[in-house]
């Protein structure tokens, strides 16, 4: 069995034995990497000596971080121009975390530039290809952890979920993705998209290594306000326990026109598979889903627009060399420095935050956001948990969206909600399209009860083998 097909846990006992070191693992990675990743594109920043090294002086299992997060010294980019060789002067609070841990930082994975997208089709490195079939996306924004765990070229990898760019490519390459509560995971180091909604989160290849890296990522940090002081429970050893007697709604606008039949189907399946196991499930409504895209559309944008201000070529990165002035040099670096989703969506927030349009876009964006909330504190007071799609499609091809924003706006129809709401969802494989692209369950839960979503999943996953379906790349 070769080193890099498998999970962290898989991977404790014949270290343990000392039948294999954390040398010979971080080599599979690397010979992984470079056999395919030519194809998959999945990995912006990679340095092999430099990893190696740095797998040397430590004891732990290799990790890719998403390119929006800080490591000192190492290239952080957004897979943005703007940004071009940059490198962090501190690093992140869960990369702190991870050393503290021993894990072996790999190198950074591609994304949408500044994770604005569904597809990973934004990124200045170019698009990254999805492992089950190298003519669709791999989903996004943090479409480059999600490939590179999906084809083993990776152990496990960190990604960030603004709207679902967590979920929605682990759903679309068949892997676990995990968004935590808001609050859960610090995001000192993150580099900002929507500060009220981003969090850090796990991409991996089974539920029990999602939990064993939220436990490692997640807990209070004084350098981020918004972290939330609460108990972090031994996730790994807590959800073996079954799921008899839990309370599941399905919510009935989730299951749409314009979902994939088969994608529908599924879900429909892995709901039965969930009441075989002890589960009931129930359906019921969430009424105030169907604004969840518009009124994300312009918290996220305005945050951005606000989150963005600072590149302007002094401070990081990229600074245009043609300017004659100041203020020439701040237009220049922002016109050439960004890409058109970028500027789209600076443009957009502006426009929702500038005075005049406040109140009736951002203010009255604010308040439906409250009743979206609202929402999930009522079920959540008769249900442990949500199931829905992860994804109303499974994975498009390349270029299918990138002309029309609007449709790409509507991949994450599905997961925006749970970071309005800022409480927790899993995605997690539950079957295969008739053309073997994945397809995902998504569970949410309750605000800091990460505990029982993945208790959910991982009774899923024991009772099914999606999960151990691979790609052929
Ligand atoms: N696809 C959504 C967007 O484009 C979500 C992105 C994300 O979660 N970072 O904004």
């Amino acid at each position: 069995m070769k080193l890099n097909t498998l999970t962290a846990h898989e991977l404790i006992a014949p270290l343990d034995k000392g039948d294999i070191s954390y040398i010979d693992i971080c080599n599979s990675i690397i010979e992984a990497v470079e056999q395919k990743d030519k194809k998959l594109n999945a990995i912006a920043h990679f340095d092999k000596a430099a990893a190696l090294e740095r797998a040397k002086s430590s004891k732990g299992i290799p990790i890719f971080i998403k390119d929006n997060i800080c490591v000192k010294d190492e290239l952080t980019t957004c897979s943005s121009k703007i940004l071009e060789g940059f490198r962090p002067p501190y690093n992140a609070t869960v990369i702190e975390k991870l050393l503290a841990e021993g894990a072996v930082l790999m190198g950074k994975t591609n994304m949408d530039e500044f994770a604005f997208g569904s597809s990973t089709e934004t990124s200045c490195y170019g698009v990254t290809r999805n492992p089950w079939d190298l003519e669709r996306i791999p989903g996004g924004s943090s479409g480059g952890s999600a490939a590179c765990v999906a084809a083993d070229e990776a152990i496990f990898a960190l990604g960030s979920d603004t709207g679902g760019s967590i979920r929605q490519p682990a759903s679309l390459c068949g892997v676990v993705g995990l968004k935590p509560t808001y609050g859960r995971v610090s995001r000192y180091g993150l580099i900002a998209f929507a500060s009220s909604l981003d969090q850090i989160g796990p991409v991996t290849k089974d539920v029990e290594d999602a939990a064993i890296l939220l436990k490692a990522i997640s807990g209070h940090d004084q350098m981020d306000s918004t972290s939330v002081d609460e108990a972090v429970p031994d996730y790994p050893a807590l959800i073996k326990k079954d799921i008899k007697g839990l309370k599941i709604g399905v919510p009935k606008e989730y299951f749409i026109k314009g979902t994939d039949k088969e994608v529908k189907q599924a879900v429909l399946d892995a709901i039965k598979k969930l009441e075989e196991l002890g589960a009931r499930c129930e359906e019921m409504s969430l009424p105030h889903t169907e604004y969840a895209v518009a009124v994300y559309y312009l918290v996220a944008t305005a945050e951005a627009s606000s989150n963005l201000a600072r590149f302007d070529g002094v401070q990081y990165g990229f600074r245009s060399s043609q300017a004659k002035s100041v203020i020439d040099m701040y237009k220049k670096t922002r016109q050439d420095g960004f890409g058109d989703e970028a500027k789209r969506r600076i443009i957009l927030g502006t426009f929702a935050l500038s005075s005049g349009y406040y109140d009736a876009y951002y203010l009255r964006a604010l308040k439906v956001r409250t009743l979206i909330k609202q929402d999930f504190d009522k079920a959540f007071r008769k249900y442990d948990a949500i199931v829905t799609p992860t994804s109303p499609t499974p994975a498009f091809k390349i270029g299918e969206k990138s002309k029309d924003p609007l449709t790409m706006y509507l991949s994450d129809i599905f997961t925006i909600s749970a970071n309005l709401a800022g409480i927790p969802g899993v995605s997690i494989p539950c079957g295969f399209t008739k053309k073997k692209l994945p397809i995902g369950l998504q569970i949410l839960g309750k605000a800091f009860d990460e505990e029982t979503i993945l208790r959910i999943a991982y009774n899923y996953e024991q009772a099914t083998a999606w999960h151990k379906t691979k790609p052929l790349i």
